[in-house]
């Protein structure tokens, strides 16, 4: 695979041009910007308003609505509940080509709920979920940018479509094979990932592993453990010979690949021969067919220890992924409005507190970044993130954007601190701005985009995407349900009940 890439990536260097040859003019960025800076108070009210939602992937409901209405409020056509799953958001503006789509999520994290302006832990509901890796900021960028592209577009007659997709459950990474799978992304020309991050960032190449997730359970028959074992069929048993199995298997499977598990169903008591017994996997790889190719002989695994054990087994998809793609003329492009736009300034008291925040974590007190990250490949990582999928039927490129504090690691509450900040304000504003020049220089340069269409084919040859889900495959629109109902109305009391006004 490393080897695949370099090759790509040699193909491209040869074919590449200034960026300065590229894209919108400066004019029109300049307009882009100007409406992003008037509407920075009604940005931070959508990413303000989303993090005290804090709501968990599927259950997004009051996330969505608030979307549905702002996104409406500046001109957009919105859906929500596409695909089958009632929190999908997706928004669309403009007409024709080239189609570009904004791709990301908006779900918190269990257990997450904090008070952001406390540096110490201080949940605002206990037990409640909250945005501690503050997928909030997503939305106020995507909206800032969506808005500013809009009226740029029409202050330049520039033709195409903007579309927003807010896709649930990335946490779960339930949510984009499902909407690849319902056609939202075949008529899109290019798609472009945001996250938020400590700094500004774009990248090429494979970022991420493919996984495949499921639950294998195992049913066979009761017996007294003592008295008469003979007659029980152990279901026990099926799962661990499954897992030595697996253990057997991994000799065979290349280097690349991940294989963990947990036993998530043992039976009752020892004198009880298990009649139930439950096993979650996952799998990866460094692709998606070898991810599906592991994942097969897991399943045989399986099969042969339910043969062993005379029980029967049945298989509960739960998710999938591709690694993620990203498009290296794309990332050329965000890399000069990157460079262009650069970080945000920060004020004394903002590098102050980062660097107390640090501090009080243990953390070196590196205050915030004021320098983009060296542009370059990706490292390709072994986590995975759903929104893989979309990348191999559409170019995309990738925005991670400075809006968190260096060395605060996400999925844990001091993550959530500073996330309704200025900080995570100014970069909402700055990462908007990198977004939307980027996608102006994709609507207005025929030249770029086929240059962005010549690289995907370079990248995706000899791999020809193919889903992951089972065809019986459906969201778990029950997923996180009993817990967000439970929490949502202590939750409801810190809502922020303002209404962004952009102009
Ligand atoms: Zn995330």
């Amino acid at each position: 695979m490393q080897r695949f890439i370099g090759l790509v990536m040699a193909a491209c260097l040869l074919a590449a041009l200034p960026f300065a040859a590229l894209g919108a003019g400066d004019e029109q960025k300049k307009h882009a910007y100007d409406v992003i800076d008037r509407n920075a108070a009604a940005t931070a009210v959508v990413g303000d308003s989303l993090f005290y939602f804090g709501e968990l992937g599927m259950q997004e409901h009051e996330s969505a609505k608030f979307l549905k209405q702002t996104l409406e409020g500046i001109g957009f056509k919105v859906e929500v509940g596409g695909a089958g799953m009632p929190t999908n958001v997706w928004a669309e503006w403009g007409s024709g080509k080239p189609k570009i789509v904004i791709v990301s999520e908006i779900d918190a994290l269990p257990e997450g709920s904090q008070d952001p302006k406390s540096m110490a832990r201080k949940p605002l509901v206990q037990g409640a979920p909250g945005h501690m890796e503050g997928h909030n900021t997503h939305g106020a960028l995507a909206v800032a940018a969506a808005h500013a592209l809009k009226l740029t577009m029409e202050r330049y007659k520039i033709p195409g479509t903007v579309a927003i997709s807010f896709g649930p459950a990335e946490e779960q990474l339930i949510s984009r094979p499902f909407l690849v799978r319902a056609g939202y992304f075949k008529d899109a020309d290019a798609a472009i990932l945001v996250h938020i991050g400590d700094n500004m960032r774009t990248t090429f190449g494979f970022r991420n592993y493919a996984a495949i997730s499921a639950k294998f359970t195992f049913h066979g028959k009761t017996a007294h453990g003592a008295v008469a074992p003979w007659e029980g069929r152990d279901a026990l048993d099926a799962v661990e010979l499954m897992s030595i199995g697996f253990d057997k298997l991994r000799e065979h499977l290349k280097p690349t690949y991940r294989g963990h598990r947990v036993i998530t169903m043992g039976g009752i008591q020892p004198n009880v021969i298990p009649d139930l017994a439950q096993i979650w996997w996952y799998v990866r790889d460094a692709s998606g067919p070898a991810a599906k190719e592991n994942f097969d002989k897991l399943v045989n695994v399986g099969k042969g220890a339910a043969l062993m054990t005379g029980t029967t087994m049945d298989m509960e998809f739960v998710a999938s992924a591709w690694p993620q793609l990203a498009n290296k003329v794309i990332a050329e492009a965000m890399q000069a409005n990157i460079d262009a736009v650069g970080l945000p300034k920060w004020s004394d008291d903002e590098v102050k507190f980062a660097r107390d925040f640090q501090t009080s974590l243990g953390l070196k007190a590196v205050g915030l970044n004021t320098q983009p990250i060296k542009f370059g490949a990706a490292q390709q990582s072994f986590a995975s993130n759903d929104s893989g999928d979309v990348t191999w039927n559409v170019p995309t490129g990738t925005l991670d954007f400075a809006a968190g504090i260096p060395g605060v690691s996400p999925h844990n509450w001091q993550a959530a601190v500073a996330k309704t900040s200025s900080i995570a304000h100014k970069g909402e504003v700055a990462g908007a701005k990198i977004l939307a020049a980027t996608i102006l220089d994709m609507l207005t340069s025929p030249e770029l985009m086929e240059r962005v269409k010549v690289q995907f084919r370079e990248d995706t040859k000899g791999t020809e995407y193919f889903s992951l889900l089972p065809a019986s495959a459906k969201p778990p629109l029950d997923m996180n349900r009993e817990t967000m109902e439970r929490m949502r109305p202590e939750m409801r009391k810190s809502y922020l009940n303002q209404v962004p006004r952009f102009q």
